[in-house]
């Protein structure tokens, strides 16, 4: 097989950013083999208001008139269920993102994940219009001087510890559409498994994961004194990776693809004090997922991932997209930069898996 048509393709998690650096990577969402993008809204401020979200769009359709781009708000005190309701009725946003307070990059005003019930008003009108809640499933850290290390959390055990929160989430508003954003651990994915048990087939999932590019490749080893690979929720043990990866390639509807490729300056990655969680994946996102189901025999269960299956949870069709191009995945060897740079612009970037070669690339027909 040297051809493969991938229809409409998708990732369900992007960070596009803002000013120089937005003008440089919204090109590369399409460069990267993909059609629809799903914007992440931790912007300075974050993004909780209709104007800014019809404006950021409009930016972002400028620099990529192909691409088709969803927007989400920020969770947050500043919204309120009578903004949400509106920016649904007008089709301004397709969901909104919960980050726990502090956990990963532009998170301080997140919300106290052990609490979600001040925002209960809000995903009730979520439920009812239909928006998806877009968790960032981790618990923030709490290292005790004293006192049982089962209380203890930290980057390892940050996103199995969240998922209670999950569970009660979906118990309280069974119908409400949510996403467990990048998991990362063999606990989220056999959570994610443990609330479809009952599904049917042809039936529409309500609890869904999306799962990285990255995360197929990385453990705990990787990111340990590489800047690079290092992103929130960290990579971890290596079952931890194959439960990611079988699940990638499962077939099963309650897993898609979603790169959080995030993108920061070099100067912010290679610093010895305070680097930047995150990993830029979006120039070859659908060639990095290529390259790794193929590795492991799996290639025919790509278009489901990238393409199919997130689709269908956010209701996604033809009619809805700026463009009716096509994603082709091709059998041609390409290979990654060190470092990427812009004649335009001082910023660079360093790209996952620098210097290395992908054998697979993407076309538009
Ligand atoms: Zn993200």
């Amino acid at each position: 097989m040297s051809q493969i048509e991938l229809g409409y393709t998708a990732d369900y998690h992007v960070h596009l950013r803002q000013g120089e650096m937005m003008e440089l990577v919204t090109p590369t969402v399409r460069e990267g083999g993909v059609s629809i993008a799903y914007i992440m809204p931790n912007l300075t401020p974050p993004l909780t208001d209709i104007e800014r979200a019809v404006q950021y769009k409009n930016d972002l359709q400028k620099l990529a008139p192909k691409t088709t781009f969803l927007l989400t708000f920020y969770l947050s005190k500043l919204l309120t269920p009578e903004i949400v309701a509106k920016a649904a009725d007008e089709g301004v946003i397709r969901g909104i993102k919960c980050y726990p307070a502090g956990v990963t990059t532009n998170s301080q005003a997140g919300v106290d994940p052990n609490d979600f019930t001040a925002f209960y008003p809000i995903f009730k009108v979520m439920q009812e219009k239909g928006l998806v809640l877009n968790l960032h499933g981790e618990k923030p850290s709490v290292h005790n001087e004293s006192g049982d290390a089962g209380e203890d959390i930290h980057v390892l055990n940050a996103e199995p510890k969240f998922l209670p929160a999950l569970f009660k989430l979906h118990k309280d508003f069974p119908e409400l559409k949510i996403v467990l954003e990048h998991c990362t651990s063999k606990a989220a994915i056999d959570a994610i498994y443990e609330i479809n048990k009952d599904l049917k087939e042809g039936e529409e999932p309500k609890v869904v994961a999306s799962i990285t590019a990255h995360h197929l490749y990385l453990t705990i080893d990787d990111w340990a004194g590489n800047p690079v690979n290092f992103c929130k929720p960290v990579a971890k043990l290596p079952e931890d990776r194959r439960s990611l990866l079988n699940a990638a390639v499962s077939g099963k509807p309650f897993f898609f693809f979603g790169s959080d490729s995030a993108p920061h300056d070099l100067s912010k990655k290679s610093t010895h004090i305070g680097v930047c969680a995150g990993v830029y994946t979006q120039q070859y996102a659908i060639a990095y997922v290529a390259e790794i189901f193929d590795k492991i025999g799996k290639i025919e269960m790509l278009k489901d991932f990238v393409s199919t299956f997130g689709n269908a949870f956010y209701n996604m069709d033809e009619s809805k997209l700026v463009c009716k191009d096509k994603c082709v995945l091709v059998k041609q060897d390409v290979e990654i930069p060190e470092i990427m740079t812009f004649d335009a612009s001082n910023l660079k970037i360093a790209p996952f898996r620098p210097v290395e070669k992908l054998s697979w690339s993407t076309k538009w027909v």
